[in-house]
């Protein structure tokens, strides 16, 4: 068993690194919120209360962090990773990131002698929780080998994707087509709201049919319908809009910087970008679905 060293223990960062613990390997946990820290120690993480300290010993180093800006901030720096990590820790980034960020990465491993694998997650929290969550993974052969034995307890499914950045460039594709079957999920339901369906069993009729998706599936926006939908808890986030707005954008500027034409992502990043500027960006992404109600009111939310 390893010891491995966990920045950013949030939505993501706690239920994955509970389960390296219940995998029975040693995991030491650093966040900046207090409150993050004490929900990873419920579940046996070693808090502790800096970078250096979580990787003292360590085998392996996660990152799962918001923004770009955060993972370039704990990387870099006297306080962070590079300063800090034995030359035998893999680095891996779980984090969604642009190209360019995880490029800066791999490359400012490597000459620092570090591997470093870019190792972005779909599955969402239920993902996270059932330990179901599917890696995308890029860099060198070897520390993709590494990284694959890792990441494997936490996972439904580990691909390796490629070389560098060839995970997170998966991720971003992935990710846009989400937002995009999301639009379809919020109009549908409230469409079927409208025409008088009961929501239970057109739900079971889109699982069994074409309409059928992993929003639909996972977080069918209308109360009562699946359980791990934000909508039976007033659209707390269990994918904020900020981070569903970073993931659109970064891939609505890859579609700019490789000539790609990107009309529906362009829409759900527009409605994303308003709830943001209403003030909702730590709701969940699902409140999109406000857009396709006929006065802006929805079931299950109280603004
Ligand atoms: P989150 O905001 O809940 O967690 C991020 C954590 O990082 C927070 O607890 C924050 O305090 C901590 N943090 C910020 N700066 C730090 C620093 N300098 N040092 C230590 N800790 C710091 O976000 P999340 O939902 O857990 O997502 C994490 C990453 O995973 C994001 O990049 C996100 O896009 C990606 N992701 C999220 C989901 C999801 O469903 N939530 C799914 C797939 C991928």
């Amino acid at each position: 068993m390893s010891t491995i060293a966990w920045i950013g223990l949030g939505h993501m960062g706690v239920p994955m690194s509970a389960r390296l613990v219940e995998a029975g390997h040693t995991v030491h946990g650093y966040d900046i919120a207090p409150a993050c820290l004490e929900a990873a120690a419920a579940h046996g993480v070693i808090t502790v209360g800096s970078v250096a300290e979580a990787l003292e010993g360590a085998d392996a180093c996660f990152t799962s962090l918001p923004m770009p800006a955060h993972v370039r901030s704990v990387y870099d720096g006297p306080d962070g990773i590079w300063a800090h990590a034995a030359s035998r820790t893999l680095l891996l980034d779980t984090s969604t990131v642009d190209v360019e960020t995880s490029r800066w990465c791999h490359d400012e491993s490597a000459a620092r002698g570090f591997a470093f694998v870019d190792s972005p997650v779909s599955g969402g929290t239920a993902g996270a929780e059932a330990h179901s969550l599917t890696f995308m993974l890029g860099g060198e052969p070897a520390a993709l080998e590494r990284a694959k034995a890792f990441t494997e307890p936490m996972a439904g499914a580990v691909i390796l994707c490629g070389a560098a950045t060839a995970g997170i460039a998966s991720k971003l594709v992935n990710n846009m087509m989400l937002f995009i079957s999301m639009m379809g999920v919020a109009e549908g339901s409230q469409l079927a709201e409208q025409l008088g369906l009961d929501p239970a069993v057109f739900w079971s009729v889109a699982n069994v049919s074409s309409g059928q998706s992993w929003p639909q599936r996972t977080w069918y926006p209308v109360p009562g319908v699946v359980p791990t939908a934000a909508a039976n808890h007033n659209f707390d986030a269990t994918f904020s809009v900020d981070l569903a707005r970073k993931d659109c954008s970064l891939a609505v500027q890859a579609g700019q910087s490789t000539g790609v034409h990107l009309p529906a992502a362009t829409l759900a990043l527009s409605q994303l970008d308003q709830l943001v500027e209403e003030g909702l960006g730590g709701k969940d992404c699902s409140l999109v679905t406000r857009f396709a109600s006929p006065d802006g009111t929805l079931r299950g939310w109280t603004p």
